[in-house]
């Protein structure tokens, strides 16, 4: 009898691990593993949530139109070069299984989001990882990998779990030398974190370029990750590509209802960009005068480095914040086995986070 075997590449995917939620035996628990808003949606996102209730018998509009209008309005964007996605995750998929199969190469960066490994192989496409420099995108380093098989490059700017970005003019001067038949896609999860003068989420290379996709979210500033919502911003034809294999109705009513609510709260948005900046940057002073590593985040997040053996190494500090409630990631999946990933919180989980580490590093 022979049973039915998943195609090449299915099972050489190593599951995606999300961040831990539970931490047994503590009183509370603080979740700072997964990038998740510590300040929630908007209070309009949420209502419209509410109100979407009366409509869950009905089929959602099959393109998202509600929300794509929101977005091109807010954004200033064409609706119709915007396709939505069930997360961000389904749209990075989506343009693995359009545009590489079994035969193709598809790059990303060493430490760079573990699912486009997983979105190459269930496409059939062989992964090629490029090296960093700095734990940061090295576009020398990626366009050294490209090879006549190369079909799709995924960068995340900035980048998980490192927290680094690369300005927009290395990030033209990558597309400028991959091959025009080379979708580049730009993952900007966390772009809305982002101040600094040289960086652009992607949005002017994908208007002025036919082979460039810039991939966003509502699960990180926007606080709806529960939700399951991003978008993509393309080329006519690459939006016309992944309109052929998205499901018909991918994204919820509800999801949709939210998410333009929580657009158009740009009051709520700059309040969590806000809070996160003046966080993310009092966490990194108080712990790296602890004497830890703290790599350079210009994100929701700070990756932390541990010595390697000793009484203070990373799985030591994990299990230690772990007792008091404190769930930070371990990031060894990404190739980075000394550091832990620690999101910005709200106030009262940074500052214990924050005196967690100082106990831990203070203890014999
Ligand atoms: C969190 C994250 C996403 C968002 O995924 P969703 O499916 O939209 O929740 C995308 N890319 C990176 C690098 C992320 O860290």
């Amino acid at each position: 009898m022979t049973l039915p075997q998943p195609v090449a590449g299915i099972l050489d995917i190593a599951p995606y691990v999300g961040g831990r939620a539970k931490a047994a035996g503590a009183a509370r628990i603080f979740k700072l593993s997964a990038n998740e808003s510590p300040l929630g949606p908007s209070p309009k996102a949420v209502e419209a949530f509410n109100a979407a209730a009366s409509q869950l018998h009905l089929y959602p509009e099959g393109s998202s139109s509600i929300l794509r209008h929101a977005i091109g309005e807010v954004m200033g964007l064409n609706a119709d070069r915007i396709v939505c996605g069930n997360g961000s995750d389904e749209l990075l998929h989506l343009l693995a299984l359009a545009y590489a199969g079994s035969g193709d190469e598809v790059l990303y960066t060493e430490h760079g989001f573990l699912v486009y490994k997983i979105a190459a192989l269930a496409a059939g496409a062989t992964p090629v990882a490029a090296a960093e420099r700095d734990y940061a995108t090295d576009v020398d380093a990626l366009l050294a990998a490209v090879t006549p098989r190369t079909k799709l490059v995924y960068i995340a700017n900035p980048n998980n779990p490192t927290g680094s970005y690369i300005p927009s003019s290395e990030v033209r001067r990558l597309r400028n030398g991959l091959p025009e038949h080379c979708l580049l896609v730009l993952d900007a999860a966390y772009s809305e974190y982002v101040s600094r003068n040289d960086y652009e989420s992607g949005i002017e290379l994908v208007a002025t370029t036919p082979n460039t996709v810039m991939t966003r979210t509502f699960s990180k500033i926007h606080g709806l990750a529960g939700l399951r919502i991003g978008w993509a911003y393309a080329p006519l034809a690459v939006v016309d590509a992944l309109n052929r294999v998205r499901g018909p109705f991918n994204v919820s009513i509800p999801g949709q209802q939210a998410a333009v609510a929580a657009i158009r709260d740009t009051a709520h948005l700059e309040m969590s960009a806000a809070h996160n900046a003046k966080w993310l940057s009092w966490l990194r002073d108080r712990i790296a005068a602890t004497g830890l590593k703290v790599y350079p985040s210009v994100c929701n997040f700070l990756m932390i480095e541990f010595p390697k053996d000793g009484p203070k190494t990373a799985a030591k500090a994990d299990a230690f914040l772990l007792q008091r409630g404190l769930i930070l990631r371990g990031v060894a999946a990404y190739g980075l086995p000394l550091c832990l990933r620690l999101s910005v919180g709200t106030e009262e989980a940074n500052r214990l986070v924050a005196a967690a580490l100082e106990d831990f590093m203070r203890a014999k």
